[in-house]
Formats: structure tokens, sequence, C-alpha cells
């Protein structure tokens, strides 16, 4: 039987119509307006498309976006300057500093320098301990946009035996903690798991964030199991020459014939995380304002 298509896109757009509703109650009833400010360092092409992607549906949800633009050779002292303004400044709820950062940063000391109250990236090691202490931070985008994917499929989670493939403290760590918040019972695999296809074929839920193309077979998944696949390969497209086509970790065709639920790529988790980062701002300003939090926004 062929798997149901979890339809990241229109997720995705809910959560920011939710976001946009809770923005202009925010508004009326307090006069207070969500800020994020978003901090760009150099002229890479890739980072100045993701930093065009968020601006844009910040304001579409009624936010404010405040843009900072840095030189390449920007000394570390001038940017800690600006990120301690940002800090101070009463109307910026969250702050992120797009990566990857030219190579005399420290992207570790970025981000440590961000108030963990407004790292909306969720990547500071405070945001990384509340989590792993069950305490309420702000989590990473991507892994929060995964759990609201998987609450909408599968809604209590507990008991079920979940596998993330991959350590990364962006990625794999705080979707592991997220999974073992949610009751599930986790493993987190790497490069150095052992019969990695025996351990992915006993789970309920699979989580894939590798960036190796299709690595995730149909015999590693369980029936019935909810597949996510957050890996993003990039390859020259087949058909289009000169254009590219994206690929996830999972070999999506045979997988999707033997799970129950499985997010495509693209179109699954990628436009959760930006729709996250928004969430993760508007919780930020509302604890900033001691007032009630957003209900189905955060973990
Ligand atoms: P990362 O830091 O490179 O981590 C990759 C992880 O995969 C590592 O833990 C690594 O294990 C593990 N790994 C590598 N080869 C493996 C193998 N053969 N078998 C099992 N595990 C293996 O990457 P990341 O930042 O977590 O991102 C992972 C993927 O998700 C990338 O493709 C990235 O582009 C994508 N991503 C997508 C989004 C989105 O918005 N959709 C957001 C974030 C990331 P070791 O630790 O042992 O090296």
């Amino acid at each position: 039987m062929a798997a149901s298509v979890i339809d990241g896109k229109a997720f995705a757009a809910d959560v920011r119509s939710k976001i946009a509703d809770h923005v202009v109650r925010l508004k009326e009833e307090h006069g207070v307006t969500p800020g994020l400010a978003v901090v760009l360092v150099g002229e890479d092409p890739a980072s100045e498309v993701y930093v065009a992607a968020k601006h844009k549906q910040t304001v579409e949800v009624g936010m404010a976006s405040f843009e900072h633009k840095l030189p390449a050779d920007v000394p570390e002292a001038e940017l800690f300057a600006l990120i301690d303004k940002l800090n101070a400044d009463p109307d910026v709820h969250g702050i992120l500093c797009q990566f990857p950062v030219p190579d005399h940063l420290d992207e570790r000391a970025v981000v440590a320098r961000i108030d963990p109250a407004k790292d909306v990236d969720g990547l500071s090691v405070v945001n990384a301990g509340l989590l792993a202490s069950g305490e309420k931070g702000l989590v990473s985008c991507t892994p929060l946009g995964c759990l609201m994917l998987l609450r909408d499929q599968l809604g209590s989670m507990s008991g079920m035996e979940a596998v993330v493939i991959g350590r990364s403290n962006l990625f794999g760590k705080p979707m592991g903690q997220l999974l073992l918040k949610e009751n599930c019972t986790v493993t987190i695999a790497h490069s150095r798991t052992k019969d990695l296809a025996e351990v992915c074929a006993r789970a309920d839920i699979l989580v894939a964030a590798v960036g190796r193309a299709e690595m995730v077979k149909a015999d590693w998944v369980k029936p019935g199991a909810t597949v996510i696949d957050v890996g993003i390969t990039r390859i020259p497209h087949p058909e289009k020459p000169g254009k590219t086509k994206l690929l996830g970790d999972v070999a999506y065709a045979e997988c999707a014939e033997v799970a129950k639920a499985i997010t495509p790529v693209p179109g699954g988790v990628g436009p959760m995380t930006i729709a996250c980062l928004l969430a993760n701002t508007l919780t930020a300003c509302c604890r900033a304002k001691g007032l009630d939090e957003p209900a189905g926004l955060t973990a």
C-alpha cells in the first residue's frame, strides 16, 4: 500500500497563518509587534537567498524584520557590538546570524554572543542544555518542524520506537531529545552505527538527517512506519541541462511502498524550517512580554 504524503508546504503555510493571527492579536490587545533581526556577513549567494526568504515570510506574518548586512571582512568585535545592540533592543525578540560565516569568525562564539532568550535558531549551548534537561528554551527550527509534522500525523508517540540517523547539534541531537520528550524509545544512529539497516527497520518513526542521497532503502523501513526525510543533496538535473535537482536521504518511491506516511523532498521538512523560525520569534516575544505562548507552536 502506498504511503500518504506528508505535505510540509501546506502544513508550513498553516503554521504561518496561525502565527499571523496571533501577531494580529498581540498588536491589537497589547500593542506589541514581534521582531526578528537577521545578520548576514559577506555575500554568499545561497545565504542571500535564505535571508531574503526569511525577510519575506517575516513581513508576511506581520512581524518586524530587521536586516543587517556586514562586509565579509568585518572584525569580530564589530559583529559582536551589533549583536550586543540587538540583545539590548526591546523591539528585537529574535536574532539569528546566517551561517556559514567567513573563516575568521567562530560560529560557536557568534551563537554564544546572542542572548539565549533571543536565540531563535535554538543553537546556543544554553538552549541545547535546557532541551536536554526538559526545561523551557528555544528549540532548533528544523527538529521543531519535524516534531510538529509528527504530532499532526501520529498524535501521541508514547512508547514508539524512534530512530534518528545523524547526531549533529543542529538536528540529530535535538530531534532525539524531542522524541524522548514525547516518550518514544529513541536511538540516535550515526556513521559508526553497526547494522544500520536493521536498526532502522525496527523504527515506528524513522528520521533521516545525513546528507547522503537515497541511502535509506525500502528494506530499512518497518511496514507502517512514519518516515521523515531531512537530508538534502543537490545533483545535476537528469533531464534539464544546467539545472539542479534535490534528493533526500530516503529512496522515496520504494520506501513509500512500505511506510504509512512519508515526507517528500522537496516539499516535506524544508518549508517547516522558516515557519518554525517565525514560531520561535513569536514564542520569544510572548515570553519577553510575559504573555501567553502560542498554542501548538512550541515543543
Ligand atoms: P551533519 O552535521 O553533516 O551531520 C550528518 C550526520 O550524518 C552525522 O552525525 C554523521 O555521523 C551521519 N552520517 C554520515 N554518514 C553516515 C552514514 N553512512 N551512515 C549513518 N550516518 C551517517 O549534517 P546536518 O547539519 O545534521 O544535516 C543533515 C542533512 O540534513 C543535510 O543533508 C542537510 O542539508 C539537511 N538539513 C536540512 C534542513 C532543512 O531545512 N530541510 C535543515 C538542516 C539540515 P557522524 O557524526 O558519525 O559523522
